[in-house]
Formats: structure tokens, sequence, C-alpha cells
């Protein structure tokens, strides 16, 4: 039905061993046995990337419109198709998987027209008779590296801008999701992009991942995913001086105070935290309350978990699917007992789950009683747990939310706009909510955090051009005509 291969210099090629892609909502199903890229093979990528960038760089507007619009519409119009087939192997509902790849089409049709509407600046220099330009120039070859739990939207978002500046990718998808993968190269292959200026290349982080980012051949790198691996990309690049940009962990807080309404606080706690299994870098994993609402808001927490139905990603009435695969159902379940362990209260769910399938289920936790220090509520474990931090007053909600390693989403549940001003000025993180879940993000604007969740420029809206391209000042000296 699709390729299960690597897809270098325009053509589909296997590489020297497979790896099986396993549905987590039926570990029975084997999606398919995908190709994994030897190390001998990124080289051979990374020429053919240089080789069409070379000529793309100069490449007209229009023909960047045309080939990035040709690939959102695409994508959009099989998002029923791919959605389903982005369910089976990640495990998001029906729903969602068939949203996030429509929503990957937009940002190929967003950056298509920014392609359009690039300019640049003219300005006077000091000396008499000379002008200046300055304009913006592409990086070159860029690195992609995506992570598992967007594997559609998450690649669009780096893979649109880098062709719309003008750059060619070689591209590393996370091991979990090469069907996504290999359907999104599929279109790309399909459109009239040339050949070569998208390389995907599957494989380990420990080969293939290595492979790209100790190349002194890459000119930049972007990367999603853990704050570990993040680190060590950090240092790859810095032995090349390579650019960088990086999104990784996340402890985003969820702050309801006195004055909020309950329902909707309660209903931006389930999604954020509980949606897509809790596998987004925006989950809510900390909520924190004022003692005014904290016992009402726990329990209506508990009455809408009690309705949450856990099952199967392609049934209809699902609304939280399976965990990604055993090794995330692990890290989950051990965190229930840590966070025991420490001494909070497990109000309700945190275990394993048995459905008509055999799969990764698990029923979404809370937890109560915590304090801040407890590693539960330090630690990123992306997945369905979080943990309700009971505080005194607003200002100590504050210092709660903002007491973290990590800096990327917050949201408050507020009545009040002086204290939604104040919180939306005060918190420590890249992006702010109010009366929202800390989930939930647009494609036309920048996404980014602070602290240990990012490094480098923002992702996404016109801000993207901070990484994909570099700029350039020229000094023109008109001559006698001046
Ligand atoms: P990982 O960091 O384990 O992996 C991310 C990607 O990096 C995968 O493609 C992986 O390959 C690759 N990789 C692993 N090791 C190396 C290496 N040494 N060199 C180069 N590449 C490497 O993260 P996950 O895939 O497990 O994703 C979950 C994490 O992503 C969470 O911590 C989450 O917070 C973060 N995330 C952050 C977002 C943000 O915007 N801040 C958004 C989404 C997720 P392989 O798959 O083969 O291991």
């Amino acid at each position: 039905m699709f390729e299960t291969r690597n897809h270098i210099d325009g053509r589909w090629v296997e590489g020297p061993s497979t790896l099986p892609d396993i549905n987590p909502s039926d570990t029975r199903e084997v999606i398919g046995e995908f190709a994994q890229a030897g190390e001998d093979q990124v080289p051979e990528a990374i020429t053919a990337a240089r080789r069409a960038q070379s000529q793309w760089q100069w490449s007209p507007p229009e023909t960047r419109y045309g080939a990035l619009m040709q690939i959102g519409n695409a994508l959009m119009e099989r998002s029923a198709e791919f959605g389903e087939l982005l369910s089976r192997e990640e495990g998001k509902t029906l729903p969602e998987g068939k949203g996030e790849v429509y929503r990957a089409g937009q940002f190929f049709t967003y950056y298509a027209a920014e392609v359009l509407r690039r300019m640049g600046d003219l300005t006077d220099s000091v000396r008499p008779g000379v002008e200046v330009l300055v304009s913006r120039e592409p990086v070159g070859v860029v690195a992609v590296i995506t992570p598992w739990n967007f594997p559609t939207a998450l690649p669009a978002w780096k893979l649109a801008p880098a062709i719309a500046h003008g750059n060619a990718v070689v591209w590393k998808p996370a091991s979990l999701v090469p069907a996504s993968a290999a359907a999104l190269m599929q279109i790309i292959e399909d459109s009239d992009l040339p050949p070569g200026l998208v390389n995907m290349v599957l494989g380990s982080g420990r080969t293939v991942g290595e492979a790209l980012i100790t190349s002194p051949d890459i000119d930049a790198i972007t990367f999603t995913g853990s704050l570990a691996t993040g680190r060590r990309i950090a240092e790859a690049a810095a032995v090349n001086l390579t650019k960088l940009q990086m999104e990784m962990g996340s402890k985003n807080p969820l702050v309801v105070v006195d004055d909020a309404d309950l329902d909707t606080a309660v209903s931006c706690a389930v999604n954020g935290s509980f949606f897509s299994m809790g596998q987004k870098c925006t989950a809510s994993s900390r909520i924190v309350v004022t003692r005014g609402v904290h016992d009402e808001f726990v329990a209506r927490m508990q009455a809408a978990m009690d309705r949450l139905v856990i099952g199967h990603a392609l049934e209809a009435d699902s609304q939280i699917g399976p965990v990604v695969d055993e090794h995330q159902l692990a890290r989950n379940l051990s965190y229930i007992e840590i966070g025991r362990g420490d001494g909070a209260e497990l109000v309700c769910g945190g275990e394993p789950l048995e459905r008509a399938t055999p799969g990764h289920y698990m029923a979404p936790a809370l937890f109560v009683g915590g304090d801040n220090a407890m590693r539960l509520n330090r630690e990123e474990v992306f997945g369905p747990l979080t943990c309700v931090l009971r505080a005194d007053d607003y200002d100590h909600a504050l210092a709660l939310a903002n007491d973290t390693e990590f800096g990327l989403t917050s949201s408050i549940i507020t009545t009040s706009l002086s204290r939604a001003t104040h919180f939306r000025r005060h918190s420590r993180t890249g992006c702010v909510m109010v009366n929202l879940p800390t989930s939930g993000t647009d494609y036309h604007v920048p996404f980014g955090g602070r602290k240990n969740s990012s490094f480098g420029p923002r992702e996404q809206g016109r801000h993207a051009e901070e990484f994909y391209t570099q700029v350039k000042t020229a000094y023109v000296s008109a001559g006698q005509a001046g």
C-alpha cells in the first residue's frame, strides 16, 4: 500500500536491516517492516541534499509556492486516509489523527503564501552615495530530527519553512512512526520539488541520528524530543559550530484560582492532561489550585475522569487511545509508584487496562497531596498523569507554576481580567494561555519555550525565518550617478 523504505536522492532505497511497526491498540498487527538506513547512507543523503539545494536556492517564489501548495493540498485531501494510518501506528484517536494530518497540510499552505510575502530591507549607508541592502539567504542543508508524538504535523512545521526559505533537508523521523513518515514522503515525492531536496533516512538515534548530528556537512539542525537527547545534540553541534534549534521537555502548569469557572477549569484540565494520552509537550502535568476551590475541583475532576472512554484508537467512541509502546507504558506506571512512594495520594486511575484487543492501555491518573519538589512534579513523564498542587493564594500559585526547570506553556483559569493580565506577564513560559488548556497552538504564530524547554530561535509563523535563513548585508556604491 505504501513504501517502507528510505528516500534518498529522489529514490526509495533499502537499508541493511528492517524494523517492525506495531499498532499500539492491537499489538498483533504489524503495520509494516520498515527499512533502516545504514550510517553510510547518511552522507549519501547529505550529498544529494547539497546538490539539490544549490539549484533550489535560486528558484523563483512561484516555483516554491506551487510545490508547497501541492504538498499542503494533498495532505488536506488525504487527511482521512493518512490520519487513520497515523492513529493505527501512534495510538491517538481517529479525529486527532485526521486533524493532525490536516493541520500538517496547513503548515505547507501557510509557508507557500509566506514565500510570496518575503521582502528585504534597503537603506542609505552613512557613506554618501552608498546603499545598503539587507537580505535573507538559505542556511543550506538542514538536518530535521523529529519525535513520535506528532508523526506528521511536527515534521511539517520544520520541513515547510525549510523548503520555503530555499534549504534542502535530511530528515530522520522517530523510529516508532515510520508509516506516517513514509506517507508524508510519498506526498513530497509526488510534488514538483526536485529530487534530493528532501531526503528521509529511517533508523535509530544512536546510528543514523548520530551520523547526522556529528556531520560537518550539515549546516543546521532542528530537533524536537527529550531534554537528554537535546543535550547530546547540543554537544555534537558545538564541535562543528552547527546552527541549532531545539524544542524539548516540559512540566506545564494549569493554574486554577478561587474566582475560576470550574466547568472551564475541569474541561481544560482533562483535555490538557489526558488527551492524546498526555503525550504532548504542551500537556498539563501539574495543576495548581488555590485552596478555596481545591476540594471541589478535585471532586469534579474525578467525576469527569470516570466518564472518559479509553479504547482502541480507531473505535468511534474512544476519547483516549493507548500509550505509544510498552516502554512508555512501563515508564508511566513507574511514575505512579514514584508518586506514591514520595507521599502523593492517587485519587483515581493509574492502572493498566484490558480491552478487546491486546494494547498498551492505562487509566489516566490523578494525584493530590503532593508538593512541587517531588519527582512526579519535576520530571517530564510524557503520559496521562497529573498532580493537583494546593496553593494558599494566587501569588503562591504563580510561584509554584514558575518553580520548574522547564518553560514551554502555562495556563490560568480565572474570571478576573487583572489576574489574567498579571499571569500573562509574570508566567515564565514561551506560550501562555488564559481560560484555555495548556495544549493547542496555532501555526501562524511563534511556538517555543524558555529555560530547558527550548534552545535557539522560535519555530512557526514568520519567526521561523530566524533559523532557516542567514542575513546578508550588501553595500552598493552608486558611483558618480549617486
Ligand atoms: P527522543 O529525544 O528520544 O527522540 C527524538 C528524536 O531524536 C527521535 O527521532 C530519536 O530517534 C532521535 N534521537 C535519539 N537519540 C539521538 C541522538 N543521539 N542523535 C540524534 N538523534 C537522536 O524523544 P521522543 O521521540 O521519545 O519524544 C518524546 C520527547 O519529545 C518528550 O520528552 C517531549 O517533551 C519532547 N517533545 C517536545 C516538544 C516541544 O515542542 N517542546 C514537542 C513534542 C515532543 P529514535 O526514535 O530512533 O530514538
